[in-house]
């Protein structure tokens, strides 16, 4: 554990979200409510779709198949992104994972789990690239592999641009690391907040460009 998130710790230990009680950020009594499920939908379009698959309509614009979404960006769920983004909390890190794991089917064998990344100023700033570590627990507990294949190349504003605009500018400032790894092989992307869905939409793109079989994703909370 890093010093920072130890030194969070000793100043302010783990209570409750929604409930106050001690000793865990989401106590397993306000587990479910906090974090209602999502039903299964194209989540470009939001149509009733089985096992989140992408629609075929939606299909022709994206390079995910499925994408898996645990729950809505709302109370608790922002709470906690909040507090693993801000407090350093490896803990809120740890809860999100464990709820994508849960909310994920079966991995096909040999799945590349790579985490979209967070901007390397933010990380330098947390000290705790939480992404990264929640698609390294996925990996262990799906018997996948971790690939921390993603990379930024440089920051680029997203402010005010199309939905088109965004994704090449975003493509632009994402670089695939050792693009040999990727051919043929299936990806689940994992990142925590959709909001626009251009940067996960960036980085599906590039790897399909870089011979991914099939791109999955994962995540933990859309806006709306
Ligand atoms: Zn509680
Ligand atoms: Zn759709």
């Amino acid at each position: 554990m890093r010093l920072i998130e130890n030194l969070y710790k000793v100043i302010a230990p783990s209570s409750c979200l929604r409930c106050g009680t001690e000793g865990t950020l989401l106590c397993a009594w306000c587990n479910e409510e906090a974090l209602p499920e999502e039903y299964d939908r194209c989540y470009r379009c939001n149509a009733l779709s089985p096992q989140s698959a992408t629609c075929s309509a939606c299909r022709r614009k994206s390079a995910i198949k499925h994408l898996f979404i645990r729950t809505a960006y709302t109370d608790v769920a922002k709470q906690l992104v909040h507090v693993m983004k801000f407090n350093f909390s490896g803990e809120a890190a740890d809860i999100i994972a464990k709820e994508l794991v849960h909310a994920l089917p079966a991995l096909p064998p040999n799945t590349l789990v790579i985490p979209v990344p967070t901007v390397s100023v933010h990380v330098r700033q947390r000290g705790l690239d939480h992404t990264a570590r929640i698609a390294a627990i996925i990996a262990k507990e799906k018997e996948a592999v971790y690939m921390p294949a993603l990379t930024h190349s440089k920051f680029v504003r997203q402010v005010g641009a199309s939905r088109a605009t965004r994704l090449s500018q975003m493509k632009d400032a994402l670089r695939v690391r050792n693009p040999e790894y990727i051919k043929d092989c299936h990806v689940l992307l994992v990142d925590d907040v959709l909001t626009t869905g251009a940067t996960i939409e960036a980085a599906a793109s590039l790897l399909k460009e870089a011979g991914a079989k099939s791109i999955d994703a994962v995540i933990f909370a859309q806006a709306k």
